[in-house]
């Protein structure tokens, strides 16, 4: 099919899709780098964890690659610690096991909604210990290390320290018979492990436990802290922090640990789990060689180490602050180990490390009217959420539309589906559909001649000035705020741009009398609306990749920049792919569906005003009805069953195998080998569609 396009330098998307061999900081480049919080490694994310950070920072990354700026992403599972220790013990495997298991899990989960790491690694390997213990000598070295000696619960039998978890006790101060080591359910209070009376080991109640002296490595945080103050400071301006727990609109530090003074904290812990504790040269390294780094000092630790596992060349992401901006996403209870504590690390270490540019953080989504809750088997968890059947571009729409920005958000099925059937399908989908069906249609799928020179379209334009400056306007706010990590409002922007499309059409009349009147115009309709298309494709691409995807097809074009203003791109002469549907209506009788397979039917009263709300929204977001009977797309009807589930799964693992056949050299084999594959899928699709909702 003929592809013209207008080649000019910056047009097309030059930066590799995520996860390709090794890219690298450019210097004198804007480079950008991106972490989001490592998942700990002993169960599997719900949906407030991953919007909070691994969604939005895959939005970020996309968006950085949008605009062709050398981007990197890494995230990992956090594996060491006396929590997967705990989670081991409990289901009867070793730690390791545990860990390769959530680690799939985790990988999975993040896979099915799209989210494109460049690497995924883990915290467990042995580039993390070589990195760990060569920071933690350099701390020795500097002279920010030194050793403490405390009671700690011993356990004879067992022949180890407890660490917190393993020791239930009677509570100091209200008596409770099983308050645990670090916490008493009944009180509340926080303990130390060594306050409780009568301490029990967890492995065995009749094990003899003892109080016996402990010694560990501490960092002086106290001797750090001038040093870390006047970095969070320059860090804050230079970074445009938003005010969080830690510094403030004015710059002042309102942490409450720093105003006390931060002490000495512990890098060592009695654990076998974790990375061993290397030799400084010092007398103290006997005491110390049977012990671990403490899980808070080695996860933050984890983000050099894991980019380091993805490429030899990982100090030129890390050690290069002059070329680098780290951008780092977390949920809020994060804040002060990215802010305070690993900085410290980094600025004991003395080497000249990239440190934390800009912070995003999120507050908390709640679940129909409640929380979510594992144990109580209330929300979507990991892997559960493909078996609504909702698409993850649908699952990613809802979730960033509703990003817990600046206070907590809720998820209720209603918005859901209503945010999928008046938002994507009504508004964005409409517009891209209607034009591209009416190209396809009126003009054998090929755009016309309108006379629109390659190139920026005149904000002055005699016909349509005041589409093309809206257009240019909310592009512009788009970048800004993009730039600025306000991804709810970059969304909304792209909701706005399709909205002028859909007006764009109405008020200019497209239609097959417009194509008879007035030919020309029509073209120039067509020229301009198919442009504005191929915009949306990119400006969609960080928030629903899989849209993008199937859009550029349908546009018979390669995936193109984010652009300053509106363009003529796409020529007279270029033929397009095929219209598809790119949404399906979701049945608005699903939500009860739904509330009854994952929960949230107990709170029905707090959820009937949220559906209220959501159908007066439809009503106002609904577009006039032209080309409505356009939108007649397939429907869902119910929760896909495990069957559906998996004929889906071998339908994309097709559609996978078949890209890569295309993109081997051509000869009649191959052409052969993908003709017969096509017929497979087809086939794979029809089972689909016979296979029945229950
Ligand atoms: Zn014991
Ligand atoms: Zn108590």
């Amino acid at each position: 099919m003929a592809q013209k396009i207008r080649s000019a330098d910056g047009l097309l998307q030059v930066i590799p899709p995520p996860g390709h061999p090794a890219i690298l900081p450019k210097k004198g480049e804007s480079n950008v780098l991106i972490t989001s919080a490592l998942p700990y490694c002993n169960n599997v994310p719900h949906l407030g964890n991953i919007i909070g950070s691994t969604l939005s920072a895959d939005v970020f990354s996309r968006y950085n690659r949008t605009r062709n700026r050398p981007t990197l992403y890494i995230c990992g599972t956090d594996e060491y610690g006396t929590a997967t220790e705990t989670q081991a013990l409990k289901e009867g495997i070793t730690p390791r096991e545990l860990c390769d298991k959530y680690h799939v899990l985790h990988k999975e989960t993040y896979e099915w909604f799209d989210i494109g790491f460049d690497y995924f690694g883990r915290t467990s390997t042995p580039l993390h210990t070589e990195i760990c213990q060569e920071i933690y000598q350099n701390l020795g070295k500097n002279g920010y290390l030194e050793p403490q000696s405390k009671d700690q619960t011993y356990c004879e039998n067992c022949g180890r320290f407890l660490a917190d978890r393993f020791v239930e006790g009677i509570c100091p101060h209200c008596g409770y018979e099983d308050a645990r080591g670090d916490q008493c359910d009944s009180c509340s209070r926080t303990l130390d492990a060594i306050e409780l009376i009568k301490p029990r080991c967890l492995v065995n109640k009749s094990h003899k436990v003892v109080a016996r002296t402990s010694t560990h490595m501490y960092v002086k945080l106290d001797t750090l802290q001038p040093q870390t103050e006047q970095w969070i400071k320059n860090a804050a301006r230079r970074g445009k922090w938003s005010p969080n727990s830690v510094i403030n609109h004015d710059l002042e530090i309102i942490d409450a640990r720093m105003k006390a003074g931060l002490v000495p904290a512990p890098l060592t812990r009695d654990l076998v789990w974790g990375v061993p504790v290397p030799p400084l040269g010092r007398e103290d390294d006997e005491i110390m060689q049977t012990k671990v780094l403490y899980v808070w000092y080695d996860a933050p630790i984890g983000y050099p180490s894991i980019t380091a596992n993805y490429t030899p060349e990982w100090k030129q992401w890390w050690f290069n602050p002059q070329d680098v901006n780290l951008y780092q996403f977390m949920g809020k209870d994060n804040v002060y180990f990215h802010t305070v504590y690993f900085p410290s690390i980094q600025l004991g270490d003395k080497r000249d490390w990239t440190t934390l540019f800009h912070l995003s953080t999120t507050e908390y989504l709640n679940y129909e009217g409640g929380k979510f809750s594992k144990s109580r088997n209330r929300g979507v968890f990991g892997p559960q959420a493909r078996e609504t059947g909702i698409p993850s571009s649908v699952w990613r729409y809802y979730l960033l539309s509703t990003r817990p920005e600046s206070a907590d958000a809720m998820f209720s099925w209603a918005d859901c589906i209503a945010a999928n059937n008046n938002v994507l399908l009504n508004n964005f989908g409409n517009f891209v559909n209607r034009v591209l069906k009416f190209v396809s249609s009126q003009y054998q799928g090929v755009i016309p001649e309108s006379e629109d020179l390659a190139g920026p379209l005149s904000p002055n334009d005699s016909e349509d000035s005041v589409f093309i400056s809206d257009v240019n306007r909310l592009l512009h706010e788009y970048i800004t705020v993009m730039d600025a990590v306000k991804l709810r409002q970059g969304l909304q922007t792209v909701m706005a741009i399709s909205q002028l499309g859909n007006g764009y059409l109405q008020s200019s009349g497209l239609n097959k009398a417009l194509m008879i009147s007035n030919p020309k115009r029509c073209a120039q309709v067509v020229s301009r609306a198919i442009n504005l298309i191929y915009v949306l494709s990119a400006l969609v691409e960080p928030y629903m990749p899989a849209t993008a995807k199937a859009i550029l097809p349908q546009l018979n074009a390669p995936p193109r920049a984010v652009p300053d203003v509106l363009s003529t791109d796409i020529l007279a002469g270029h033929t397009i792919g095929t219209p598809e549907h790119l949404f399906k209506k979701i049945e608005e009788s699903l939500a009860d569906k739904f509330r009854d397979r994952f929960g949230g039917n107990e709170a029905k009263a707090a959820t009937t005003t949220t559906t209220e709300a959501a159908a007066s929204a439809t009503a106002s977001a609904k577009p006039k009805a032209k080309g409505k009977k356009d939108v007649a797309a397939p429907v869902f009807t119910g929760v896909m069953t495990q069957e559906m589930i998996s004929k889906e799964t071998e339908i994309t693992q097709q559609g996978d195998k078949i890209r890569s056949l295309k993109a081997q050299p051509k000869s009649p084999e191959t052409d052969a080998r993908v003709k017969e594959e096509v017929e497979t899928l087809k086939r794979f699709k029809s089972e689909l569609s016979q296979l029945q909702f229950p």
